[in-house]
């Protein structure tokens, strides 16, 4: 199916089904998918077997000199974002100077959009990594994927390169003390003759214990909007979503649904 990936490493504003208006940073190549997930539902398409030397990433210093161009264009226009979205095509994590970048956005966006949240959107896969956790710390809209409380869906449904221990990284997403947001993806169909839907009711109470672990500020249920890898996927419908959402409001969250 028609998947895509970004071409640039600064692209938008769009308007973003959960944030707004929404300036988007890729911290990935333009050219290729990075990502330590493969997830059967990725608009960006599948993860690469092997990375090869395509795959450059973008410098700190190149993505501090786009984005303070972009932004000097936004104050011009006067279209400043709701927010900048780290996002793009695949794990905003996995670079290298994650860290340094999320200071410079930082102090840019205090510099020319003080009013804009900044987001990053992550598979949860890297929070092992200090610099990361910390990093992550700093912004407003922290947003963690989690899409089961059973690792053997999630290793259907996301497909985690390399290890992999859904303990560890809900003991982490539970050190960010309230300042993390879950996002879930609600999916049906098969994936290679096996069965497929985390909206079942055994899914569901699972979840909910563990979002009352983590004790999230906000949860993000959502389903497929685009096209996927995967064509025998389904959209949840919006009758599930619905309950889903009302079973997460009752646990005491606030919740947004994407349709
Ligand atoms: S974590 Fe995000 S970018 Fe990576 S494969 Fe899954 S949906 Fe795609």
């Amino acid at each position: 199916m028609a998947t895509f990936l970004f071409d640039k490493i600064i692209f938008g504003p769009v308007k973003s089904r959960r944030l707004g208006v929404s300036l988007g940073i890729n911290l990935l190549p333009v050219n290729v998918k990075v990502c330590s997930f493969d997830c059967i539902y990725c608009e960006c398409g599948w993860t690469p077997k092997k990375y090869e030397e395509k795959a450059k990433l973008p410098s700190r210093k190149e993505v501090r000199q786009k984005l303070e161009k972009k932004l000097k264009q936004m104050v011009a226009d006067r279209e400043l974002p709701d927010v900048i979205t780290f996002a793009g095509n695949g794990e905003p994590t996995l670079h290298h100077e994650f860290a340094g970048i999320i200071e410079d956005t930082i102090e840019l966006r205090d510099q020319f959009s003080p009013n804009a949240r900044i987001a990053v959107l992550s598979n949860a896969t890297m929070l092992h990594k200090p610099a990361v956790f910390e990093a992550l710390l700093k912004i407003e809209d922290n947003i963690q994927k989690l899409d089961s409380a059973f690792e053997s869906t999630i290793k259907i449904m996301d497909c985690p390169r390399g290890n992999f221990n859904l303990e560890k990284v809900v003991d982490q997403l539970t050190r960010f003390g309230k300042k993390v947001i879950i996002q879930t993806m609600f999916i049906k169909g098969s994936f290679k003759g096996q069965k497929i839907d985390n909206t079942t009711e055994k899914e569901i109470a699972a979840w909910l214990e563990l979002l009352k672990k983590i004790k999230p500020s906000q949860v993000m249920i959502y389903t497929i909007a685009r096209d996927t890898p995967v064509e025998t996927l389904k959209k949840a419908p919006a009758q599930s979503l619905n309950l889903i959402a009302k079973k997460v409001e009752e646990a005491g969250f606030e919740v947004q649904i994407s349709y």
